[in-house]
């Protein structure tokens, strides 16, 4: 009996990693294995955005990926309609659902949950940091933001891609924050934000196109809207990595202002898109003062 189930075993698992290298087949001749093999994510915050930006990267053959969000934050059936998971996850953590549903899209894929308030036991957060290659910054909360940006500076992250969407889903902003460049606490002294940025489509989000006069709304975003920019995080995470080895790959600049639909002095029509520098600023208190290495905008 004992050889029997050890047979049945590896049978298993030898029809698993049929279907892994199956899977890695069909984007090979875009993505090799081996150039995402390496690469170790942490996604913070695995609602509507992060799940999303999960998903895309597991897809596209990163194999070690690490959770993070409140503790007992659950999947809610308000969530449903804006996530990727569905009504068979309710009442889950949403760590530990997201990593049944990336394990169902790569049995091969290693993710690790974890449930911590950075805000409150910041402490927690640079043992989950180690070995880790990008951060998403996918979590709704500012004062949260700032603490896993001073982390991520800190632990000298190749990358961390930040994203959120503005009121209403009429569009958003991805922001990428590399050691030689501006930090998220940079980007936010330059753009001269007097509230906090836009969520990320959960609960709060914020008039972006009159900040100095936003107060939190309960504004509902489409799916697609969210999607949209969580895929274009996901992208500039995948552009990033391919830069490594052919910079012509890489993303040029470090935000990205995306809209959805029209709105007035901000999206002049749909799909619009422009890409900035942001430089680093001078003194800043999380990234040092290095000299700015951007001529700017
Ligand atoms: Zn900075």
């Amino acid at each position: 009996m004992a050889d029997g189930g050890s047979n049945m075993k590896n049978k298993k698992g030898r029809t698993v990693q049929s279907h892994i290298n199956t899977l890695f087949a069909a984007i090979e001749g875009i993505i090799k294995p081996e150039v995402t093999r390496e690469e170790k994510v942490l996604i913070a915050g695995v609602g509507s955005g992060g799940g999303r930006v999960a998903e895309e990267l597991v897809r596209i053959g990163i194999q070690e990926i690490v959770l993070l969000d409140k503790p007992g934050e659950k999947l809610e059936v308000r969530n449903i309609f804006r996530h990727t998971l569905g009504h068979s996850d309710i009442g889950r953590l949403k760590t530990v659902a997201m990593r049944d549903r990336l394990k169902d899209i790569n049995p091969g894929c290693k993710v690790t949950c974890a449930n911590i308030d950075v805000v409150s036991t910041p402490d927690k957060l640079p043992p989950l940091l180690q070995g880790v290659s990008q951060v998403y910054i996918c979590v709704d909360n500012e004062e949260a933001r700032h603490v896993i940006n001073q982390a991520g500076v800190e632990a000298g992250i190749h990358e961390m891609i930040l994203g959120a969407v503005f009121d209403g889903g009429c569009g958003g902003e991805v922001g990428r924050i590399k050691p030689e460049g501006a930090c998220y606490a940079c980007m936010t002294a330059f753009l001269e934000r007097t509230v906090p940025p836009p969520t990320f489509g959960e609960e709060k989000p914020i008039d972006y196109s009159n900040p100095n006069k936003g107060t939190p709304k309960s504004t509902p975003a489409l799916n697609m809207d969210i999607a949209q920019i969580a895929i274009l995080m996901a992208r500039i995470g995948l552009q990033s990595i391919l830069g490594r080895t052919n910079p012509e790959d890489d993303f040029r600049g470090n935000y990205l202002l995306f809209g959805n639909r029209v709105v007035k002095d901000l999206f002049p029509y749909p799909l619009f898109s422009k890409t900035y520098i942001i430089p680093k600023t001078e003194g800043c208190l999380i990234c040092g003062s290095v000299k700015d290495n951007f001529p700017g905008r």
